[in-house]
């Protein structure tokens, strides 16, 4: 069967944010011509095993490709058949969106935007080190709607340095304002080699975890209350027509198959993919992805077949991130595993904690698990 999910990484963008770990840097001259190149190459290698019900061009930057480089890509997905997939989103920056790309996205069937805004706090989008001003958050949201773009996510971040509650609050109302069909926000993670991290190890910002906590709450009542149904620890989306809510009709479905287990590929610098057991990575660092790709080379730097047991440990512990949690036969449909043989004494001790219930077959995290998820999740690994 070939594989339905899609995952390409856009290794650019215009600036680095101060919390960023992710594998991006600024454009340079001819680099992203070649990498373009490079990467119509790589979805080559993957066509014949790909056909894709979701995709998802993540970064970086996406947007920030010039309308004829998305041209060449959206040429090559329709003519190795990636195209036509149920969810196809794009990640924009605010700074990076125009109607003409806009439009151009949606007549090749981009049917979801991603937009990181991050916060409606002029000064705080200027601590992240954000490109964009808050009034190009909301021209291009505009902007997005106008060309048709009816499945548009906002992310936010909250326990930003220096952030307050009331700030907090205030990007929350600007979002709901705007009336996205989907919200993700996730706290600031001090990662290691990111301006952010070295700031707070100098001692020169605090990370405040009761405050955290409280803009956690906050979050889960005003998302409920603006008609965004949490689906997973960061993210919540709204539920239309009459089907009843397992999950919320506009809920990613390309990040569920993460969580639940799928397979996908991933093309793209640094990009991860996990088909037929084997989880690979492609290497960090766009000049040598393209001289590989160049070379006829798959670009990969990392594979990796997990143990059976292993991967059934971290498919649970994903999926434990959805406020579904997991269906005691759809987790031994996937992975082969029973959790109450293999995890019956970890799921107990949870239970004890009030992290977690079990119940109508499914064992799931309560609310305040849910805010401990990553913990919860490490008891799951093997
Ligand atoms: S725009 Fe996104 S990918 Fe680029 S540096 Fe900022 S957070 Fe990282």
């Amino acid at each position: 069967m070939p594989v339905g999910a899609l995952y390409v990484h856009v290794p650019f963008c215009a600036s680095k944010c101060s919390y960023c770990a992710f594998y991006s840097h600024a454009p340079d001259g001819g680099t992203v011509n070649r990498y373009v190149d490079a990467l119509v190459h790589e979805l080559e290698m993957i066509a014949g095993d790909c056909r894709p019900r979701t995709i998802f061009f993540g970064g970086g930057t996406p947007s920030i490709l010039t309308l004829a480089q998305w041209e060449k890509v959206l040429e090559a997905m329709h003519r190795l058949k990636l195209d036509g997939a149920d969810e196809w989103t794009v990640e924009c920056n605010p700074a990076t969106v125009s109607l003409e790309k806009a439009r151009l996205l949606r007549s090749a069937g981009v049917n979801r935007i991603s937009m990181g805004a991050q916060t409606f706090d002029e000064g705080l989008l200027d601590r992240l080190g954000r490109v964009h001003s808050t009034a190009m958050i909301h021209k291009s949201f505009d902007t997005l709607r106008e060309a048709g773009f009816n499945n548009v996510n906002l992310d936010l971040m909250f326990a930003i340095p220096t952030q307050t509650l009331e700030q907090f609050e205030q990007s929350l109302s600007a979002a709901a304002q705007l009336r996205p069909e989907h919200l993700s926000v996730y706290e600031v993670i001090y990662e290691q080699d990111t301006p952010m991290y070295e700031q707070l190890r100098a001692g020169k910002i605090d990370a405040n975890e009761d405050l955290a906590c409280e803009m956690y709450d906050t979050l889960l009542e005003r998302a409920a209350a603006a008609g965004w149904h949490q689906y997973e620890i960061a993210n919540f989306a709204r539920h239309e027509g009459d089907a009843p809510l397992g999950l919320p009709s506009r809920a990613c479905r390309h990040n569920i198959n993460y969580w639940r287990g799928g397979e996908f590929h991933g093309v793209g610098p640094s990009a991860t993919g996990y088909t037929g057991g084997v989880r690979t990575r492609n290497i960090a660092n766009t000049a040598k992805y393209c001289e590989r790709i160049e070379r006829g080379e798959r670009p990969m730097e990392e594979t990796e077949q997990l143990g059976a047991l292993a991967r059934a440990g971290e498919t649970a512990a994903f999926g434990l991130r959805m406020n579904e949690g997991w269906a005691f036969d759809e987790f031994a449909r996937v992975t082969g595993f029973d959790l109450n043989q293999e995890w019956a004494a970890d799921m107990g001790r949870l239970v004890e904690q009030n992290m977690a219930v079990i119940q109508s077959g499914r064992f799931r995290l309560t609310p305040s698990g849910m805010r401990f998820a990553d913990a919860a999740a490490m008891e799951f690994l093997r």
